[in-house]
């Protein structure tokens, strides 16, 4: 049987984010949370990749975060996950890429002999696009990034890659993991029946107890980076509105701001 095991993170809401103007740092209190949108990619990647297996394939999916997060794995259990692994203790907090890599990749080789890991391509609040990567180098595991198409073999994937000036292909074998992107697929909204069973369903929980890593190698304590300072770019640009009638004198000024921009160059 196959085993895909999928990374999600869960991410404030984009729509409620708000920044602390003094220390630029995100306030999380009161944001709705949602599973970071390329992970819904994944999971449906995976689901279909077990669907074309004709059910011959066992979906386990991933989070490291705090206890709350277990909403985000029951919502992928819904989406069409078989099992889930919640990793949570306050050691991990303050975690960078490479410290939240760490504990994934540990997770990982505890959790079960996986023959492809799924990754979002990055995390809409983080945004380093580090821990696919960088899970992949801790497992010894072949890597694919910015996958945008995915076909899959007995022993191996093959995999469009989004590039800059193209597309690129490769074939990787299996064990490997892939971080996607949103054109993969669209993903599938969970039914009646997921989302029933996936409130009553079993998550396991993993602490620091359950994992082979030092603790001066979690959370802030084990991170390389940190994150001095977060600032809002300034909106500089001047805005006019117009309406109704005022609409045919707001087209005359907008040419004449055109034709000066254009004289001025
Ligand atoms: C505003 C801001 C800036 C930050 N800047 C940095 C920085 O510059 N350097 C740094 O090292 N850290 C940074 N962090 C911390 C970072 O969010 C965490 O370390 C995080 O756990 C991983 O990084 P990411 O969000 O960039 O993930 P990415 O690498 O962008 O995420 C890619 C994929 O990895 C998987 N993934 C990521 N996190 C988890 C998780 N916790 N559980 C399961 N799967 C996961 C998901 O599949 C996700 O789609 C920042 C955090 C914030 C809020």
């Amino acid at each position: 049987m196959m085993k895909i095991a999928v990374l999600i993170k869960q991410v404030p809401d984009t729509d409620d984010v708000k920044l602390d103007p003094e220390t630029g740092t995100m306030i999380r209190e009161g944001s709705g949370t949602i599973i970071n949108p390329l992970d819904l990619n994944a999971i449906e990647a995976a689901v279909q990749i077990k669907r074309h297996r004709k059910d011959d394939c066992e979906i386990t999916v991933l989070t490291m975060g705090p206890p709350n997060a277990q909403f985000a794995l029951r919502e992928a259990l819904a989406l069409g996950g078989d099992e889930a692994v919640l990793l949570t203790d306050r050691k991990f907090a303050g975690a960078d890429s490479w410290a939240t890599a760490k504990v994934l990749a540990e997770a990982l080789k505890k959790s079960g002999k996986y023959d492809l890991v799924l990754a979002g391509e990055k995390a809409t609040d983080g945004e380093t696009g580090q821990v696919g990567p960088e899970v992949a180098a801790m497992l010894s595991m072949p890597c694919a990034t910015y996958v945008s198409a995915i076909e899959h073999n007995e022993n191996n994937v093959v995999v469009t890659r989004t590039v800059e000036d193209g597309t690129e292909k490769q074939r990787i074998q299996f064990p490997c993991l892939i971080t996607v992107l949103s054109a993969l697929n669209n993903p599938s909204m969970p039914t009646l029946r997921g989302k029933m069973n996936s409130r009553r369903a079993n998550i396991v929980t993993m602490t620091s107890q359950d994992l082979d890593i030092k603790s001066e190698e979690l959370g802030l304590k084990g991170s390389p980076t940190r994150v001095v300072k977060v600032t809002t770019p300034q909106k500089t640009r001047k805005t006019k509105r117009y309406s109704g009638s005022q609409i045919e004198e707001g087209i005359r000024e907008l040419v004449e701001e055109i034709k000066t921009s254009v004289l001025n160059q």
